[in-house]
Formats: structure tokens, sequence, C-alpha cells
């Protein structure tokens, strides 16, 4: 795809769990298996305190839904919006700040704590608090160039354990601990671009050495816009590989909607009435609709003039316009919609079809939804897919949206408007000092450590990147004392990518299995051909001694070594007066072909040298 002439812009949200307690309480970080008792709440829609109901709010409160919390023994009366908020957490702060500076940001004045609007219960409050930190960062590295508008200091949501029909239930071990955001400019042209800087980012953070790391850790929404499209912030996207699919799928999406807008005004499309149809159904073989009349619910066809064959269009891989209508019947609480054109189907006969299409006196081109749950909500269901049937007439609506686990995403909610911040009153505004900002420390850039990594140990740049934003670059430097640096990367990085692959539990190649296998190495008891043989045996639970005794790899002594050479050296006496000192290197495959593991390398050469030195001289 030409994302330039299809006028692409990215940008996008990286949010970083820093890795110190929590930024309003003193509770510890950490997520918990198990809960202590629950806690019932329903929020209501707040007038926000700036005079306007926040559009993004009235959406989540359309659901009418109950909030089971979850308490942790992590978490105390803080997280349970029974005790107002502590100070803000100092170390959080300064992690913001290095964070800020290595990214060449202007921090603010002074931090005013925040509360921004949100209603889908992930918060006990029915906000977040939010800081701004620094403002107008810029990277320029790796030939990447973008800018860094703001960057935040936020309190994570609570987590989400489980979602019934009336009720959300969230865990509150994670709501509260401290997260980075990092805003991006719209300055991405392509989805690798934005992948790249993403990458970037999430390595730069680890550089401070005070972030989590692992799945959930990091997370990115993103801003996606086309030129003819309309702006759209995913949510959610959790690895940084989904990133140019997301990007992808998304232009995709939008690209055939907008073919679907043309196609349905050269129609003359618009939506139509909807009627009652349940007396159609009494009898039918549908287990869906009969399900919801034996729970004495209605079933209402809404008529979709123009729409035939479109709403079973494909929009991102496996999903459809009928799928993005019935993501709206699932935002007011209903299980989903069936449409004309996956009909006669799900049990439905050709029979219900033409009485249905009869009843809402439907043409050839015309297409219907059946929406079909208890009165309320499908009355609700019915207005919301009429909603956004309207706007795909009109082009594509502006959405936050979730990201689904392959790439596709799904409608959330509407983006929603300005206005949803207002002053947090319990927390006084804190000065950013010149002292404050004197203590920080900028850690090591990752370009910057990756140059180091090149220099002092001679790696090549892939090695050095993949080795600079591991967890193990500690243990790199460590084992480089033992052996030569490129042996151990390549240990480290290919040998074990390449057993996981084999299936095997690496797990078991912890800090002093590897120590033992390079000291081994060090003393001359092993060789490093004998490397991956022996982590295998150490993936089975064998210490580094029983595998090396496993392997009968009984070690040479310089004496043995000496009369294999000898030998060697005497059955190829030919071989010797014809080439002289240039006989060494074949005698050296001979040899190692028979000490292989028993001896390193370096210590035949060095003893075949001298021997056949020898041997030359007399
Ligand atoms: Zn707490």
């Amino acid at each position: 795809m030409d994302y330039e002439k299809l006028g692409l812009r990215v940008g996008f949200e990286i949010h970083q769990e820093l890795d110190t307690h929590k930024l309003f309480c003193s509770c510890p970080s950490t997520t918990k298996k198990e809960f202590k008792f629950e806690i019932k709440r329903r929020l209501r829609p707040t007038q926000s305190e700036l005079g306007e109901i926040d559009r993004a709010a009235l959406a989540e409160a359309l659901k009418g839904k109950t909030f089971r919390y979850q308490i942790t023994d992590n978490t105390c009366l803080v997280e349970m919006d029974c005790e107002p908020p502590h100070s803000l957490n100092e170390e959080a702060l300064e992690i913001a700040l290095q964070i800020s500076l290595m990214l060449n940001a202007k921090p603010v004045d002074e931090i005013h704590v925040m509360r921004k609007i949100v209603i889908d219960g992930s918060n006990t409050t029915g906000f977040q608090r939010t800081a701004l930190v620094a403002m107008n960062g810029r990277v320029q590295v790796e030939g990447l160039d973008f800018r860094i508008p703001t960057i935040c200091l936020e309190e994570d949501a609570a987590r989400k354990v489980d979602e019934k029909e009336n009720e959300v239930i969230y865990r509150l071990d994670r709501l509260g601990i401290p997260l980075i955001e990092v805003a991006t400019g719209p300055d991405f042209k392509s989805p690798e671009e934005a992948a790249r800087a993403a990458f970037y980012l999430g390595a730069l953070f680890r550089m401070t050495g005070r972030v989590k790391r692992g799945i959930g850790s990091i997370r990115q929404d993103i801003n996606i816009s086309i030129r003819d499209g309309a702006r759209q912030e995913i949510k959610g996207v959790q690895q940084l590989e989904l990133i140019p699919i997301v990007i992808e799928r998304e232009v995709q999406r939008q690209l055939s909607l907008l073919q679907i807008r043309d196609e349905l005004r050269r129609r003359g499309a618009k939506v139509g009435a909807s009627v009652d149809a349940t007396n159609i159904f009494r009898g039918t073989a549908s287990k869906v609709l009969r399900k919801v009349l034996q729970r004495k619910g209605k079933i209402v066809a809404l008529a979709l003039h123009g729409f035939g064959g479109l709403l079973g269009r494909e929009v991102q891989p496996g999903r459809r316009l009928g799928t993005e209508l019935a993501d709206h019947a699932k935002s007011v609480g209903l299980g989903g919609l069936l449409h004309s054109d996956e009909l006669p189907g799900y049990g439905v006969s050709k029979e219900e079809v033409e009485k249905v299409r009869r009843k809402l006196s439907l043409g050839a081109e015309d297409a219907f939804v059946l929406l079909a749950g208890d009165e309320g909500k499908v009355r609700k269901a019915v207005e919301a897919v009429a909603e956004r049937a309207k706007k795909t007439i009109e082009g594509i609506p502006e959405e936050t949206r979730r990201a689904l686990p392959d790439g596709n995403t799904e409608y959330m909610r509407p983006l929603p408007g300005a206005g949803r911040m207002y002053p947090e009153t319990d927390i006084p505004p804190i000065p950013v000092t010149p002292d404050l900002l004197k203590k920080i420390e900028l850690a090591e850039r990752p370009e910057e450590r990756v140059r180091r990594l090149q220099q002092e140990y001679g790696l090549n740049k892939d090695t050095a990147w993949q080795l600079a934003i591991s967890d193990q670059l500690h243990l790199f430097e460590k084992l480089c004392k033992l052996a030569e640096p490129r042996l151990v990367a390549s240990t480290l990085l290919e040998t074990m990518v390449s057993l996981r692959r084999d299936g095997l539990d690496v797990s078991r190649i912890d800090e002093k299995v590897l120590t033992d296998l390079f000291s081994s190495l060090h003393e001359g008891k092993i060789a490093k051909e004998v490397i991956p043989e022996i982590l295998r045996l150490a993936c089975r639970g064998l210490t580094v001694e029983q595998a090396i005794k496993e392997l009968g790899l009984k070690p040479l002594t310089e004496e043995e070594v000496r009369k294999i050479v000898i030998q060697a050296i005497k059955e190829r006496e030919n071989l010797i007066k014809e080439r002289g000192m240039n006989a060494m290197k074949p005698l050296m495959g001979v040899v190692m072909r028979i000490v292989r593991g028993k001896v390193d390398g370096s210590i035949v050469a060095r003893i075949l040298r001298e021997e056949l030195q020898k041997f030359i001289s007399e």
C-alpha cells in the first residue's frame, strides 16, 4: 500500500509501568493471584466540573453496569476510594523526570495532578489521576525524527478479571501503579516507522533499569488517520510486533468503509424503520432467538435500505460491515446481531427472512438486521445500530477502538470530547526545583549503550542492540571476564533461542549454570564446541559438572594432548615436508577431530605449533 499517497499519519501514546511502589499510597506495585474480599459499586455519569457532560462518559453510562472490585492483600483504603490519596510517589516522579530529560523534553515548573474522567469502572473514583511532567521533547536517532509533545505520570487502572451481562469485575492490585505516558506527535508516515519508534522508546525506558518488564507492563494506544478517513484511537496494543499490523488493518478498514460509503450513496441508501418481529419467530429453529423468546424477550428488525450485499462485505480480515454494526449492539449490552446478508442461516429459515422483508417492505437492494434480547436493551441497541448505519453513509466516525489479539480492532466508544480533565484538589502542586533536577542522573541512551557494547566487546550492531535491551546485559558483562565476548553473546542469544525452539526448558539455565559453564571453559575443562550440548543437559536439570561427566568429557591434560599431536605429526611426515609450517591448518583439523570438547582449541594450536616447529627444525 502507498501510505504516503493515502496521507497516513500515525502517532501513539506509550504507557510504561514504573518499578516502584504505587503513585498515591505506599502499597507495592505487584499483581496478585488471590483476592481477600469484594466490594460492589455503581458509577453514575457525573456532570464534569467544567459543566458539560462527557461524550465518552455517557456512552459507558448507557450500559448501566455495576462494578465488583476484588480487594487483594497489597491494597489499602486509597485504592478502594475510602481514603484520600497520599502525596505523590517521589521516586516515580524522579523516574519520569529522568526519562523526560533523556527524551530532550522540558520539565514543567510545577506538577499539577489532574483528574481524567473514566467511567468504564476501571477506577473506583470514576477518574484517573494524571500529571504533566514535561513537554516538547524530540528524538532524532537511527533515521527516526519525531516529536514528544507531552510526558505524563499517571496511575494505572484496575485490572479487568471478568465481565458479565450487567457486571464487570475488577481487581484492585494494579490500580495506582505508576505509569509514564509518553505521547508522540502524529509524525509517522508508515506502519514500520511507528513500530521502530515504539521499539526505541521501549528500549530507552529499559535503560533506566527502573521500569517493569514482561507482558502488560508496556502498552500502546495508537492514533491513526488517513487523508479521506477519520482519526481513530486504538487502545491497548501490548506487543510491539502488533503495531504495524494494527496500523495496516486500520488503513484497510477505512479504505473499505470509504468504498462502502460511495456505493451506499450511489444507491441512495438510508436507514429505515424498525418493527417488532417477535411473532414471526415464535416457532423458529434458531437457538439464539429461541432462548430470547423463552426469556420473554423481543426481536426487532431494522430496515437498512440500499445496504443489501454490503453488510457482508469484509472491512478487515474476518470482520464485515455487519460486525461493525454488531459492535454497537454489544456496546449497549446485547450479545450481537444477525444481518440479512448472512440469512437464511443460524437456524433462521428462508420463510422467516421473507416474512421480515415483507413486514419492512424491503426491495431487492435492501437489507435488515435483527436485534434480540430484553426489551429495554433491544431498544437501545436499535438506536445505536441505526446511528452507526447512518454514519456509514456519511463516512467514517471518529472512534476509540480496542486492539484485538490478531491486529484487528473493534469499537469501544466515541472519541472523547475535550474538557474531560479537572484539578485533583487533594494533592497540592509540586514544584520542580533546580535542586530536584540536579539530583536526576541520566541513564545511557540505547544508541549510546549499543555503541559502547560495539566498542568494548567488538560486537556487531544487531547483537549489541539485542543485548542492550535484554535483561541479561549485566550477566553478559560478568561472563565476559571468563570468555570471549562474542562467544558469550552468541550463547546468551542464539544458543538459548535454538534450545527454546527445540522445546527445552531454558528457564533452568540460570546465572549459576552459565557461570559454571564459562568457568569450566576458562579453566580448560571443556571446549567451546560442547557448550550447546551441556546447556541441553542443563535444561533437563543436570548441573554443569554432571553434564560434563554425562558427555564423557574427561578433560585431557597437556601431556595427553601433546602425545596426540606428536602422533599426528609422525603420521603425516610427507605433508609436512611438502608444506612446512603451512601444514598447521590441516593438522589442526586432524587433532581437533580427536580431542574436540576435551580441550580448548587455542591450547591445541599452541602445542601443535611448538611440536611442528620442533619437528621441522630437527
Ligand atoms: Zn494502597
